[in-house]
């Protein structure tokens, strides 16, 4: 099949990539390179089934292809609120372009939505049926609001044109390939690890969360695009396995070996104070569950950023 990933060029998109390549399809990649980069797919630039196309999903795409992955969005709490109104129209305007073309080739679309859409929750863990704790004018609103309204989106094109889609709530995802400067807690702590430098824990670094590693994710993708019994969603992707910010803190110092201190910094607005999914729906319909345990995802992530910063590359 020939398959567009939105946001191909990013931390998930490009793991994405690689997997479906391997799996023997044609992949193309649209990116606008607002918070991707070309190094995370250099090393498919020559490969014979893939192709990038720079483009804004804002704007319609005219394009033949089998199926569609929408990833298109930054993740991370400090690039969707550097530009809030772009980070809406991406996820909004981006979705309804995304889903014009679906309809258009009458292919099957994939939504990477977020555990955001349940903000900061009075039921845990979460399920899918819970309907979330969002403040809508808040900071990280730009980015919760408008991952509910692409949902929206989605299920209303489902409705009224009868279009196959898939809806995946992603809760916090790491692995090789983030951002070195993209702001989320696993990264960040790991770069100042290695770099000597104090780890930020904001507040006093007792929220939860629960960490799923990247190859896990993926195959739930992959699961969930490509499952017979016609399940849509939402359905929860992530790790039940819960930590503290402090324990993620303390498991990094001991892996990395570093001598770092803990900083505590303000705790940001409206964050969630514990966040786990509850993965029931995804183990029954979809037979899929995370397999790495955090400790062995985190070793291949640190081996990442440490080969990074030895080659100057961070
Ligand atoms: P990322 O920031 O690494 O990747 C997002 C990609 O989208 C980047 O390459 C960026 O340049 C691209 N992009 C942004 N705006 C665009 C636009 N207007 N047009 C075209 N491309 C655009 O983030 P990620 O972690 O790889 O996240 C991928 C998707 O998964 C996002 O939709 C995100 O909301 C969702 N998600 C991720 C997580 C996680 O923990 N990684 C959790 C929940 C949801
Ligand atoms: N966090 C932290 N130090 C950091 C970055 C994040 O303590 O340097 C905390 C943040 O306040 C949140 C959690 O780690 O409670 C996860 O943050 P992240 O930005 O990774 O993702 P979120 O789940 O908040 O979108």
């Amino acid at each position: 099949m020939r398959i567009l990933i939105t946001g191909g060029a990013g931390f998930v998109g490009s793991h994405l990539s690689d997997r479906l390549l391997g799996d023997g399809h044609e992949v193309i990649a649209v990116d606008n390179f607002f918070t991707g980069s070309k190094r995370n797919i250099a090393h498919l630039v020559d490969h014979p089934h893939f192709e990038l196309i720079r483009h804004d999903v804002t704007f319609p795409l005219y394009i033949e292809v089998d199926a569609i992955y929408n990833l298109a969005s930054p993740a991370s709490p400090i690039h969707y609120q550097r530009d809030p109104v772009q980070t809406t129209k991406t996820n909004v305007v981006g979705a309804i372009n995304m889903l014009g073309l679906a309809k258009r080739l009458g292919v099957p679309i994939f939504q990477a939505s977020t555990s955001e859409v349940y903000g900061d929750p009075e039921v845990h863990p979460q399920p899918e049926s819970y309907w979330g704790k969002v403040n809508p004018i808040g900071p990280r609103a730009c980015y919760d609001e408008a991952k509910r309204v692409a949902e929206t989106l989605f299920f209303d094109y489902q409705r009224q044109h009868d279009l196959e889609i898939r809806v995946a709530r992603i809760f916090n995802t790491y692995g090789p390939r983030m951002a070195a400067d993209d702001g989320r807690v696993v990264s960040n702590f790991i770069v100042q690890a290695l770099r000597g430098e104090p780890l930020t824990i904001y507040g006093d670094g007792s929220q939860t969360r629960s960490f799923c590693y990247v190859d896990d994710l993926v195959s739930g993708f992959i699961a969930l695009m490509n499952n017979e019994a016609g399940e849509s969603g939402p359905v929860n992707l992530g790790n039940p396995g819960e930590f503290t910010m402090l324990e993620l803190a303390s498991l990094v110092l001991d892996m990395t070996g570093s001598k770092s201190k803990l900083e505590h910094l303000a705790l940001p607005q409206d964050d969630p104070k514990q966040r786990q999914p509850d993965i029931s729906l995804a183990k029954s319909v979809l037979g899929w569950e995370p397999t790495v345990a955090l400790k062995d995802g985190l070793a291949r992530t640190i081996e990442y950023f440490d080969a990074q910063i030895k080659n100057g590359g961070n």
